[in-house]
């Protein structure tokens, strides 16, 4: 396909040191690809690995000339990476997917089946059956969505991951959105584009290890939280006034018991203030910090990634070639 020419579907994928997984992805992403009747490409992001993916996509990029490689030069995380796919990918239709297989790319001709007949902008994978993960995901999953909603008033849908396609025009809108660590499944329900959605089961990591660790787990977690919501600020001001309150409380007691003599070392009293208040305060000034720093990052109006390579339009510079 001369690069001139838009695909219909494009299929982003966002990929961390995945060097074990790819090739069971490419042979079972292929056929599926392939067998849609649509013309596609396959948008790789290298998300600045730093074991041998690089050369596992060029060597797979050989065979399959539908497959597209977009490098990073650093590490920019998973939504990021998602991000500068969905910068790059021309389809008419895009989904995106992980690389490890958990999202069974089968999926993708129903929601390209979905999306064309019932006339909807965003399609939706959401997991019917998370038995493939942890019990400790599945419950810090449900609470993280229950929280969110609660917090933000958005529609998503629990269990709906970053496995969704989008229509040209929904892609635009996220593409136009200047916001910094975004979290797509959260901006792309509030776009309020219509949707479907279909069932999936979740399967297990094909190869290698989760990209996830909690510290990620939690970021994700805290930038859906303060990318949508100003509650936690909210809440800090009546933990400050209940704290500051029960300080002033502890404070008169203090006093008339000074008066009335009966003057005790104050030992507990001055713990509990002293604890009290400081652990209020230091909450507080977290909260705050969040959001400081989000706005931080805005002015900054930095780049979330950068990409150094591009298979369809070659390296940034000469010396990025693979
Ligand atoms: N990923 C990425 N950058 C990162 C971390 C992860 O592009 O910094 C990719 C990873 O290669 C995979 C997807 O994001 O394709 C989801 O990551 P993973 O499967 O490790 O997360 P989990 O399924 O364990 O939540
Ligand atoms: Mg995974």
């Amino acid at each position: 396909m001369p690069p001139a020419l838009s695909p219909e579907l494009s299929i982003v994928v966002p990929v961390y040191n995945e060097e074990d997984v790819l090739p069971l992805l490419a042979q079972r992403l292929r056929p599926v690809a392939d067998g849609l009747g649509a013309t596609y490409e396959v948008v790789t992001v290298d998300d600045g690995s730093t074991d041998s993916t690089a050369v596992v996509l060029q060597r797979i990029r050989r065979e399959w000339p539908e497959l597209r490689v977009v490098r990073l030069r650093a590490n920019a995380g998973h939504q990021a990476a998602i991000s500068a796919g969905l910068a790059v990918a021309r389809g008419d239709y895009v989904v995106t997917l992980d690389a490890d297989l958990q999202d069974p790319p089968e999926v993708i001709a129903q929601m390209l089946a979905v999306a064309r007949d019932e006339r909807v902008d965003v399609v939706y994978g959401v997991r019917s059956d998370r038995s493939s993960d942890s019990a400790f995901k599945r419950l810090s999953a449900r609470a993280f969505y229950r929280v969110i909603r609660a917090l933000s008033g958005t529609s998503a849908q629990s269990d709906a991951g970053d496995y969704r396609m989008m229509s040209r025009a929904t892609v635009e809108a996220v593409n136009s959105l200047p916001e910094h660590n975004r979290v797509l499944r959260f901006i792309v329900p509030a776009l309020g584009f219509p949707s479907a959605s279909v069932s999936y089961r979740r399967d297990e990591r094909a190869a290698g290890r989760s990209k996830y660790p909690l510290a990620k787990m939690l970021r994700l977690s805290i930038d859906s939280v303060t990318g949508f919501s100003i509650a936690p600020l909210r809440a800090a001001t009546w933990l400050g006034l209940t704290g500051g309150l029960a300080a002033v409380a502890l404070l008169v007691y203090a006093l008339v018991a000074q008066l009335v003599g009966h003057t005790l070392p104050g030992w507990t009293s001055t713990v509990v203030a002293v604890a009290g208040v400081g652990a209020v305060q230091l909450l507080c000034l977290g909260i705050l910090g969040e959001y400081v720093g989000r706005m931080y990052a805005m002015m900054q109006a930095r780049p979330t990634y950068f990409i150094a390579y591009d298979s369809l339009t070659g390296p940034a510079t000469s010396s990025d070639a693979p």
